[in-house]
Parts: structure tokens; sequence; C-alpha cells
């Protein structure tokens, strides 16, 4: 067997364990082939590009909607331009606002607490904990008077501690929004992420699971919440569906367009496929490192649904910041995709690293809810320190659902030279 400990590393002049270039990790994006290509045609020859403009058949978002609320098991969904959207639809939909607070992860795309910032809301926030999402001891903590809303992130597949993070939401009459950018198709005990709190949001943006290129989804169960994303969403969609004229809210305009729809149909139809091929390979990996990883004292990500989990990475912590820096260089040597998820270096994943809001830059000087309020230490690197210690120990190791066996072979024997050199 190869990748035992004391092989000669390919860092240190050895040969690599990986023999041929791995594909990157765009699961959706690597597959897009004929079915996308003839949504697409099919649209443009159709000659409509306007999502009401058929009153005989349902448009491409339409249909979109009802296969993805069918797939995942939600009463509602709505297409929109972007997760971004989705996360800012989402915070309308709840009732986010002035003077509110919306409790985000210390790791989380900047787009969660820009949403909240957004919608004239203060983004406080809380400590995750070794499965890189919210940890709900520091939730709890973090939750005032003020507080609307929870946002949960599912970061990197993995889902968060969603019994624990209702359980807070319902005894202390808070909203719970999931931010399922990164974590589309998986599930947490059987359901899928986005469907367990009031609103989920989704991102079809070309780095996630599924892909239009840009693109976002909304999902609720809830009958109001749906009517008040979808008016937020298109300004003008409410009277496309009957609302009243005294429920009409003003709204902008977040539509999806037909296009984007149907390539996001078409990548729809092949998520179960790349679910179990990118949990496939997960599971291979994770079996052929576990020794090395007990042998060498150290820990994967911790998992509150280990079924559930998306597959797209293995998340190592080494022992310290400098491990971890050394481990993701011996990895790229080998040949594997791997980084260091927190390096110091400027990156709007980590709180103390989203730049406009550390700065406490708004667009309009009366439009900034920390200006009166608690938020003066807001963003300090010193404010979640359990977080920045375990995102700086982390290796993360990217997993596509194109690998072949071999090559998950390789990536096997790649991270078990590295982490049986004993750093
Ligand atoms: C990508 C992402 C978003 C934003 O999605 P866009 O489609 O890029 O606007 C929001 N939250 C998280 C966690 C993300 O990874």
């Amino acid at each position: 067997m190869k990748g035992q400990a004391g092989e000669r590393l390919a860092i240190d002049g050895g040969p690599r364990a990986i023999s041929t270039p791995l594909p990157h990790s765009m699961p959706g994006g690597f597959r897009i082939g004929s079915d996308e290509e003839r949504a697409v045609i099919e649209v443009l020859r159709g000659k409509n590009l306007n999502r009401y403009g058929d009153a005989d058949r349902p448009s491409r978002s339409q249909q979109l909607e009802i296969a993805f609320a069918q797939a995942f098991g939600v009463k509602h969904c709505v297409a929109v331009s972007s997760g971004t959207a989705a996360l800012q639809c989402a915070m309308a939909a709840v009732g986010v606002g002035p003077g509110d607070e919306v409790i985000v992860p210390a790791y989380t795309w900047i787009a969660t607490p820009g949403a909240a910032l957004f919608a004239g809301a203060l983004p406080v926030v809380a400590e995750i904990d070794a499965s890189l999402t919210l940890d709900p001891a520091d939730v709890e903590r973090k939750i005032t008077p003020r507080t609307k809303a929870i946002a949960a992130v599912h970061m990197r597949g993995g889902p968060s501690d969603m019994d624990a993070l209702r359980g807070i939401a319902e005894r202390r009459g808070v909203k719970l929004i999931e931010d399922t950018a990164q974590a589309l198709g998986a599930t947490y005990r059987g359901a899928r992420l986005g469907t367990l709190g009031d609103v989920g949001a989704y991102s079809l943006q070309f780095s996630k699971i599924i892909t239009s290129g840009e693109g976002g989804l909304i999902c609720t169960n809830d009958e109001a919440l749906w009517k008040r994303a979808l008016m937020y969403h298109d300004v003008g969609g409410g009277m496309h569906y009957g609302l009243s004229d005294a429920e009409m809210l003003p709204g902008l305009s977040m539509r999806l367009s037909e296009l984007h729809s149907a390539v996001a149909l078409a990548q729809l139809g092949k998520l179960e496929p790349i679910l179990a091929d990118l949990r496939r390979n997960r599971a291979v990996l994770k079996a052929g490192i576990a020794d090395a990883v007990k042998r060498a004292g150290l820990s994967l990500r911790a998992e509150t649904d280990p079924e559930g989990d998306a597959g797209v990475c293995l998340v190592v912590f080494m022992h310290d910041p400098a491990a971890a820096k050394w481990a993701v260089e011996a990895l790229r040597a080998e040949g594997a995709h791997a980084f260091q998820i927190y390096s110091g270096r400027r990156d709007y994943h980590v709180y103390c690293e989203w730049t406009p809001l550390v700065n406490k830059r708004s667009w309009h000087p009366d439009n900034a809810p920390w200006r009166d309020g608690p938020g003066a230490q807001l963003f300090d690197r010193d404010l979640c320190p359990q977080s920045i210690d375990l995102l700086s120990r982390a290796v993360h190791i990217d997993i596509s659902p194109d690998l072949t066996s071999a090559q998950v072979e390789e990536l096997t024997d790649a991270v078990n030279k590295v982490l049986g050199a004993g750093h």
C-alpha cells in the first residue's frame, strides 16, 4: 500500500501521490452538457423570455419553483437572481428591519450579514463550533430583546445543529433563516436543509452544488412568508398571483431570467447523481484516512448528521495554524486541492475580514444600524476566539463528484502521507 508514513513527501522532492490533475470542485458546473444546451435553445426558440409571458403553461421559472418544491418536500419556492437576493428576500419575509438584530455565524460569506444590514438591522456575530456552523451555546448568549432572527449557515455542505437551533428559536420567539447556499440538497435527519427553519435561501452561483451561473431560490412552508418574498423579489409579482391591493407591498426586481431558470431546471435533474457521487467519494476518503487522523492525534470536522452532509469537502483540524499552513503546502505538492480555511489574509468568509462591515461603511450616514446601537465592537478580531482558532487550524480538502475511484485512492494516499509526517 502506498501513502504510508515515512514515505518521502513531494514537498521534500519525493514522488507525487497524485498522478493526474484532479478536477476542481464545481459539482454542477463541471456537468453542464447537452441537457443545459437543449434547455436554453428551447427557451430561445420559444421567443418568450418573460416569466409571466404565457398564460397557458408555466414559465421556466415557475417550472423550476414547482420542481424544486416537489423535490424538497416544501410548499412554496421563489426563483431569484442570486443567493444574496434570496437572503434579502428571506430577511424581508420574516420582517427583519431597523432596530432588529440578526445572529449570524463568524464563518459565512459576507452576504449573510450583508442581507441583515441591507434590511436596516444589526448583524450580531456568534461563534462557530467544530462543525464550522453556529455554536448553539453562543447563539443563546447572543440573543437580546432586539433579536429578530437567527441565520443558520450550512457551510461547506455540512448541516448546522438544527435541533438545537430550532429549539432556541422556538423558545426565544425568534425566526430561523437557513442560508443553504453551500449545501443545496444536503439533509438533516432526512429533511432537506433549507426546509427546517422559517425560510431557506439557496444560491445557484457557479461555485455551488448545482448552478445556472448566477441565481438563487427561496423556500418556505408558510404562505404569508412566501407572499412577502414574492413581492419583495418582484414589485409586480403579487399581481400575477392575484394578491389583493391591501396585501401589496413595494418590491424590487430580483427575478431569475428564463434562460437561467432553464439551466437550473436541467441542473436540478442532476442533483441526486451529483450528491451520490460526492458522498461516495467523501466516504471512501474519510474511511481511508481515519487511522492516520487518529494516529496523529487530529480530528475531522464534527458532523451533526453524517448521512446528511453534501460531501463537497473533508476538513481536518491540525494542532496549530502553522501545521495547517504546512499541511496545505504539502498536500498541494502531492497534487491535492486543499487550503487553510483562515490564513489571516483578506477573506469575506471570516467575520473579522468583512472589511466594509469592519470599517462600518454605509451607503448613507443615517442608514448605519451600528451608529447609535450596541454595535461598537461588532467585528473585532478577538470577538470570536473559538472561531478564529478552529478556522486557522482547518485544512479544507476539496472533493469533486467527478473523481475516479483511482483518483480518490491517490488522494487518500496523499492525505495519509502528509498526516503521517507528524507535523
Ligand atoms: C455563495 C454564498 C452566498 C451568496 O450567493 P450568491 O449567489 O453568490 O449571491 C450566500 N451565503 C453563502 C454561505 C454563500 O456561500
